[in-house]
Formats: structure tokens, C-alpha cells, sequence
């Protein structure tokens, strides 16, 4: 494995061209090391970057476009040929024009000839695999020097490095690294240079895994690089990953199941960067595998999203991740260097580009294609608004995501079909939203609001659901055509605004998430809100159980607070306290809500991206504040400082015995305990007597038939067993405190559910949401058997413990921090917990 690598790096130095080594420092140069000998940190690549941009002014380019959460510069390297820089503005004018529908195949043509097409590489989105940012190093040197292996592609391409999409991951990886290793590499597995602790390098500050985000946009690094993808509007996007340190090197084609709104030429030149990256690893005798493991369904992946945007997408992943350091001994007794993975990500590069430039004027042409025919035959889609906010927050996504959207300004009749789940209907009304297919973006809209993408596997690397409309519980339609009815562009979501007269007694907000998020900021400032139990009209407006009233109680600082709030255009003025139907606002049948003190527990044994979608939904989606403490010390401190300890999603031994007896005195004493998925799960019984419910028993006269499955029949019935991430309804109690303002307002609430852990419900606890008999799925994959398994089955438990209560959700409600529909659930468990 060594000898090959040296006896290539040595061709490649005889190889480079006099004149193209002039300038250009090496990595080494600039470092002090070579190749694989350290792990180069984040600074350390800017400090190379701004190197090589210094000596080749006219060949090297770094903008920075934006900053990781920790305040490091996120930033792309343009590497080009002298005359293509120079005039980068026009290049990438002529190249936005084959992005847009309007372009015609004659001009494109035109481009295609003339133009060099964009190739963008994405090195390090998980910190921890870090192998791929020294070879982004080495491939903008190699390139620079005219390396014999990228000889000429600078005539056909621009390249656009970005060495480090997810820096503070990295930095997290690479720091520990230094710490942990000795003088001499270790290379035994066991070593603790190979184990990181909690929460490792993967994610981004926030512990999200910013490759599972394109498309819920989520997090900073992840919108900042998104506002510049219209910039470049590459035609190819590599993501270069690690994996197990056991495995080989993976590159395209993908595995099934292909989403099959793929677009034809994504898949074909997939095959063709696959061939070229098979020949170049077979020169060297390195082993490689296609067509496995990596499948291309889920949207929100570096390699999908750009897809469906006419992009060749692909993943590249490599031997090694976090566990492989510096050197890492492999089963076979080989041993995989850091080195190693780096040369084979830039061959794999290189390869790559020698493929795009060679094609060049077809990879142009496909793309101007793909957008002169996107979105033919398809159906658009119908948004219905109800007013709750949701449909607004959903629309405000599908902008970020550079999708149109537009409002009918009256109302209409169309022929449509509906969302699974939702009713017929033919007359909508105006401030209905539309999202056509036929736009620049329309196959990702498509892909992303369609009720259900055919999943033709049994079998997905990730969830086989994710259709928007039920993510954020808003009805919505296909349809083909639709009647003028005053479309106009979707305008920003508009506040609520009223002089100090008409809010003289206070304000009423609906029971909703888009309420919540300002009701904590006023909670925050000092405000205290009253939540009413019951149904009431106040100023004509029907508002069902759960609405917030913020009274004003003379206060002076009543109207600076709610300026500072700011609340949505749903909230209402009042002058009174009299309502015309329900109680009156001053009703004893209302709940006090001031901010609560919360502990969220992470640490060893918590899943990190639950973790950090806890953490990130307390800091900047609700805006509450907390206090993190570490899962392995809840049974040495006082934990009645706290009215809600949240337990996000964890494995089973993530609280140990003693932990456990803290959290239930803490209960006890009167403590609220809000645990999500596996580990409301592990906490329920042994804390409130609440039972998981398990899969049923196989009936007797099946035993020995099945005992006598072959093997390939026992692993599609394991895969069953699970449920990967399917969408069903739950049936919401809203006259429950956690239901208030919950789902559709006929009391649907459509869940992502993964796993098929469930509760079984008994008179002892309540139900505050729960899969209804006879459950049929709503999108995605779920076999008949766990269906059987959920139906019936309570999906939010509650129930009061000595003085406190605990509240489970049988689901992580903020998974990946996308499903908008189950955020006020938890928001209501988090605000209103407390009082039950
Ligand atoms: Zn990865």
C-alpha cells in the first residue's frame, strides 16, 4: 500500500510541468509536514488557502462566504485558468443561464461550446472524517502545478473547493486527536486515539449532521452555503466521506433505492464518474465497491439535493472516520494510513475531473436540458392556509430553499387531488398558496411536497418518508393548471401591530407554535402569560382550547415587552375582558405560564444529533433558557433547582440505575421529566409504570417454518421489524394541555415514526395523542405487522408521579429538527408541563 503511493506521489513530482511549479507553494511548503504525517487544522488550511490565492493571484480565488457557529470562516477556493478568472462574473453569468427554463437549446448550445463548465467539491461536512480536507489540499496543488494527472482540465472546468464545509466539527476531531495520541501513532484499535468521546467530530457546534440538512436548512453553515449555490450552479458536486475504517473506497453509481425522480442523466453520468474512478483505482490495485450501502431517496443529502437541481451529485467515501487516526490496524493485519485515505480522495478527484473536462460540453448541455424540461408533467401543489401558522412557517422554508411560491389573491376552483389524509375539495380560497413544478427548482419542490416518493427496496439508508405538507400538518393538493386567481409572489410574514387603545386590556394568541415563539420571548423579558382551557370567542374570532392570553395588568412596560416579542398578524388586540363565547380571559380555568427553569441532559450514551436538536431548539427555535447538564451526574446533584428535565432520545444504558432513582424523586417531588424515543422508552415502566409496547407474537403454526427461513428471508423480515422512518396519523386530544393548538384542526397529527416503539395505554395514564385502529401508513414503508403494532397504541403518555409528572413521547418530536408539525407538542410539554 506504501510503496504504490510513494512510487505515484515520485511520477507525479518527474511529471509536472516546469512552468506550472513556478509559483504555486505545496501544502508541505506551507505546513512544515508532508502528506498524512499530521491532521491539519482549521486555521492551518486558511493559512494554506490564503498561500497559494497569494502566490496565484491570477489562477486562485477564496471568498468567504459566511461562518461556522464557533466563528470560523466558511470558505470556497476557486481554482481556474488565468483568462476564466479574470472574467469569473461573465462565466458564471453565461452558466446561471442554462438554469433557467426560458434559455433555448440554441443558446445553450452556444454556452456549452464556449463555456467551461463548474465543478464543486465538498471536503469534511462530518468533522471527524477528516482524511478528505488534506486531499482538497493536494488536489488544488496538484492542479496548480499542471500535474500530469489533471493536465489540461483547468481548459474545460472551473473548480470550486470548499476545504472544509463543517470547520468546528473538524476542529473538534483534529484538537482531541493531538491530546489523545502519544510521540509514536498507535495503530491497535483499541487505543484510545482511535475511540473519541461524546460527542465526536461528525457534527457541526450544534451536533447537527449538516449532510442530512440540505433540504430542512436548519442550521447556519448550511443557509449561507445555500444563498451562494446560485452563484456557482455547478454542474457536478462531489461530498468526500469516510467510513469504516474495515471497509474499501465507494464512489457511484449509487445503491438502490433511487429516488425515482432522479433525473436520467444524474444517473447515467453517476455510471460514467463511477467507470473513470474504477480505471484510475485499478491502475494503483485498490479496492472499491458501487452500487451498495450508498442509496440516493432521502432529499436532504449533498449528493440528492444537488440532483434534483440537475447537478451530478455524488458521495465519495473512503476507509477511515473517526476510529482510523493517524494509522489504524485493520483486521486483515494491513495497516490504512492517514496518507492512504487522502491519495485515494484526490485520485478519486482528480478522476473526476479529468471526467467532467473530457465531457465538458455535455455535462453543460444535460444541465441546460434538464431546466428547459423541468417540472414538464408534473403537478403543482395547493397549500391551504388556516391561519395557524404553520403554512407560513412552511412557505418561509420553501423560499429559503429558493422554491416560488405564490398566493392567490381571491379564491378559486380547481380540480385537484388531495394529500393522503385530507379531504376532496374543488373551492379554495384566497391566500391559498401555490407551488408550481415548472420553475428552476421545481423537481426539488416536486420531491419535497409530493404526498409519497415510491420507495422500490425494502430497504433505505435513511427515512423512506419526509413529504412536507405533513411535516408541518398543512392540507395541501396536486393538481394540473390551475385558474388565474390573482397569483402574486409569497410576501415575508407580516407582525401584528396595534396602538396601545385597541390592546388596552392585553393581547389573545391562538393556541399554535407560531404563538409560542413570541409568548417565550415575552416570558423571557419578565411577562407572564395565562393559558385558557377551554374553547372561546373573543373580538368575533373562534379559538379552540389553549389559547394565550398576555394581560396587560397596567403594567408600563406591557407594550415595550410586546414590541420586543413580536407577535404574529394572528394575534389579537383586545379592550376586554369579556369574551362573547367560553369563559372570560380572567377564568380560574387557566394555566399561569412564567419561563421555566429546564435541565436538558446530554452526554455519553445520549444520541448527539438528539442532543443537538434539543439543544438548538431551546436556544434558537423557542428561545427558552436552560441549563445542560451531563446525563452521568443527574443522581450527585440537586436536581429540584429545575421545574423540566428534558431526556432527548438515548440508548438504554444512558441512564444507569442511580440516575434513574434521581429522576424519580425528582418526579416525585414535583418535577415534570420529559423523555423522547428510546429513552421514554427504557425510563417508562421502571419511573411510571407506563409499558412499551413489543411486537405481537408469531402465531404457533408458523414456528417451524420460520425457524427454517433462509437467510436472505430473515434479513427482509429484520428490516420489517424496524420502520425506517414512515408517516402516519396520530389522533390528538386538544382539550389535553400537550394537545393544545396540536396538528390539523380536526385533530390529525401527522408523525414521523421511526422504530416501532410504542405505549400501551391503560386507564392509569393519559393519552394525549395516539395511533387510532386500524392504522393505515400515510407515506413511506411500514410492514402490515407494524401497523397491527401501533394501532391502538398511545404515542404521548402522561402521567402525574408524587407531586411532578412525567411526559413521554413515543418519538423524538424534534428529529433532525424538520418535523414542524411536532414542535408544539413539546413546546406545550416544555411551557405547560409544569402545571399539570
Ligand atoms: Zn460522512
Amino acid at each position: 500500500m506504501r510503496t504504490i503511493t510513494l512510487t505515484m506521489v515520485a511520477t507525479v513530482l518527474a511529471l509536472a510541468g516546469p512552468a506550472a511549479a513556478q509559483q504555486a507553494p505545496s501544502p508541505a511548503d506551507v505546513l512544515g509536514y508532508e502528506l498524512g504525517e499530521h491532521f491539519t487544522d482549521h486555521a492551518s488550511i486558511l493559512r494554506y488557502v490564503d498561500a497559494i490565492a497569494a502566490a496565484s493571484p491570477e489562477r486562485v480565488r477564496v471568498e468567504r462566504y459566511g461562518e461556522s457557529v464557533e466563528g470560523r470562516p466558511l470558505v470556497q477556493v476557486v481554482v481556474a485558468r488565468p483568462d476564466y478568472l479574470s472574467r469569473l462574473d461573465g462565466i458564471l453569468a453565461a452558466n446561471a443561464e442554462l438554469a433557467r427554463i426560458e434559455t433555448s437549446a440554441e443558446r445553450a448550445r452556444q454556452i456549452a461550446a464556449t463555456n467551461p463548465a463548474v465543478v464543486y467539491f465538498s471536503y469534511g461536512v462530518h468533522g471527524n472524517e477528516a482524511s478528505s480536507s488534506e486531499a482538497a489540499l493536494y488536489t488544488m496543488w496538484d492542479l496548480l502545478r499542471g500535474a500530469s494527472e489533471v493536465q489540461g482540465v483547468l481548459d474545460s472546468v472551473v473548480v470550486v473547493f470548499e476545504p472544509a464545509v463543517n470547520p468546528d466539527g473538524r476542529e473538534r476531531y483534529v484538537q482531541w486527536y493531538r491530546q489523545a495520541r502519544g510521540a509514536v501513532p498507535h495503530p491497535a484499535p483499541v487505543a484510545r486515539e482511535h475511540g473519541a468521546p461524546w460527542p465526536g467530530g461528525r457534527s457541526n457546534h450544534s451536533l447537527f449532521a449538516l449532510n442530512r440538512d440540505w433540504a430542512w436548512l436548519t442550521q447556519q453553515e448550511t443557509r449561507m452555503r445555500l444563498v451562494t449555490w446560485s452563484r456557482w450552479n455547478p454542474q457536478v458536486h462531489v461530498d468526500f466521506h469516510e467510513m469504516s475504517p474495515e471497509a474499501t473506497y465507494f464512489f457511484f453509481p449509487a445503491a438502490a433505492p433511487i429516488n425515482p425522480n432522479y433525473p436520467p442523466h444524474v444517473l447515467a453520468w453517476g455510471e460514467r464518474f463511477g467507470a473513470a474512478n474504477a480505471s484510475a483505482f485499478d491502475l494503483h490495485g485498490w479496492q472499491y465497491f458501487t452500487a451498495e450501502s450508498y442509496d440516493l431517496f432521502y432529499p436532504g443529502y449533498s449528493d440528492s439535493w444537488p440532483s434534483l437541481l440537475g447537478s451530478i451529485g455524488m458521495t465519495y467515501e473512503q476507509a477511515g472516520s473517526g476510529r482510523a487516526g493517524l494509522v489504524y490496524e485493520r483486521n486483515d493485519a494491513t495497516l490504512l494510513t492517514l496518507r492512504h485515505r487522502a491519495e485515494q480522495h484526490r485520485t478519486s478527484g482528480q478522476a473526476t475531473l479529468r471526467t467532467a473536462a473530457s465531457g465538458k460540453s455535455t455535462l453543460l448541455g444535460d444541465y441546460a436540458e434538464f431546466h428547459r424540461n423541468v417540472g414538464r408533467d408534473r403537478s403543482d401543489v395547493l397549500l391551504v392556509d388556516d391561519g395557524a401558522g404553520r403554512a407560513g412557517a412552511l412557505v418561509a422554508l420553501l423560499r429559503a430553499q429558493g422554491i416560488e411560491v405564490e398566493r392567490a389573491g381571491r379564491a378559486f376552483r380547481a380540480s385537484t387531488e388531495p394529500h393522503t389524509g385530507f379531504a376532496t375539495r374543488r373551492e379554495f380560497p384566497a391566500g391559498t398558496w401555490r407551488v408550481r413544478a415548472r420553475q428552476p427548482r421545481g423537481l426539488l419542490a416536486v420531491t419535497l411536497l409530493q404526498p409519497e416518493v415510491t420507495l422500490d427496496a425494502t430497504y433505505s439508508y435513511d427515512v423512506s418518508a419526509w413529504s412536507l405538507p405533513f411535516a408541518y400538518g398543512v392540507e395541501a393538493h396536486s393538481t394540473r393548471g390551475t385558474p388565474d386567481a390573482g397569483w402574486t409572489p409569497a410576501p415575508t410574514a407580516s407582525l401584528a401591530s396595534a396602538g396601545e387603545s385597541a390592546a388596552s386590556y392585553g393581547w389573545v394568541l391562538p393556541a399554535s407554535f407560531e404563538s409560542w415563539q413570541p409568548v417565550t420571548r415575552y416570558l423571557r423579558d419578565g411577562g407572564v402569560a395565562r393559558v385558557i382551557e377551554e374553547a372561546i370567542t373573543v373580538a368575533g374570532r373562534e379559538l379552540a382550547p389553549g389559547a394565550i392570553f398576555l394581560p396587560r395588568m397596567g403594567a408600563d412596560s406591557f407594550d415595550v415587552r410586546i414590541a420586543r416579542a413580536q407577535l404574529p398578524a394572528s394575534a389579537i388586540p383586545v379592550t376586554s375582558g369579556r369574551t362573547t363565547a367560553g369563559p372570560d380571559l380572567g377564568t380560574g380555568s387557566a394555566y399561569t405560564v412564567r419561563a421555566p427553569r429546564i435541565a436538558l441532559l446530554m452526554g455519553e450514551g445520549i444520541y448527539a444529533t438528539s442532543a443537538g436538536a434539543h439543544w438548538f431548539f431551546l436556544d434558537h427555535t423557542l428561545g427558552l433558557d436552560y441549563d445542560v447538564v451531563d446525563v452521568r451526574r443527574v443522581s450527585n446533584i440537586a436536581l429540584r433547582d429545575w421545574d423540566v428535565i428534558v431526556l432527548p432520545d438515548a440508548g438504554g444504558s444512558a441512564v444507569n440505575e442511580d440516575g434513574r432513582k434521581a429522576l424519580e424523586a425528582f418526579v416525585r417531588g414535583g418535577g415534570t421529566l420529559i423523555a423522547v424515543g428510546s429513552a421514554a422508552r427504557s425510563i417508562a415502566a421502571p419511573i411510571a409504570g407506563i409499558e412499551p409496547r413489543s411486537a405481537p407474537e408469531h402465531p404457533e403454526e408458523s414456528r417451524i417454518e420460520r425457524a427454517l427461513r433462509g437467510r436472505q428471508a430473515r434479513e427482509v423480515e429484520d428490516f420489517e421489524e424496524g420502520v425506517p422512518g414512515t408517516i402516519v396519523r396520530a389522533r390528538v386530544d386538544r382539550d389535553h394541555p400537550l394537545g393544545f393548538g396540536v396538528g390539523t384542526s380536526d385533530g390529525w397529527l401527522y408523525v414521523l415514526h421511526g422504530g416501532g416503539s410504542v405505549f400501551e395505554p391503560t386507564e392509569d395514564f393519559e393519552t394525549a395523542a395516539y395511533f387510532p385502529a386500524d392504522l393505515q401508513k400515510v407515506s413511506g414503508v411500514i410492514s402490515e405487522r407494524n401497523l397491527q403494532r401501533l394501532s391502538n397504541a398511545s404515542w404521548i403518555a402522561n402521567r402525574g408521579v408524587g407531586s411532578g409528572n412525567i411526559i413521554l413521547f413515543a418519538d423524538d418530536p424534534l428529529f433532525r429538527h424538520f418535523w414542524y408539525g411536532t414542535f408544539q407538542p413539546f413546546a406545550n410539554a416544555l411551557l405547560l408541563g409544569p402545571q399539570l
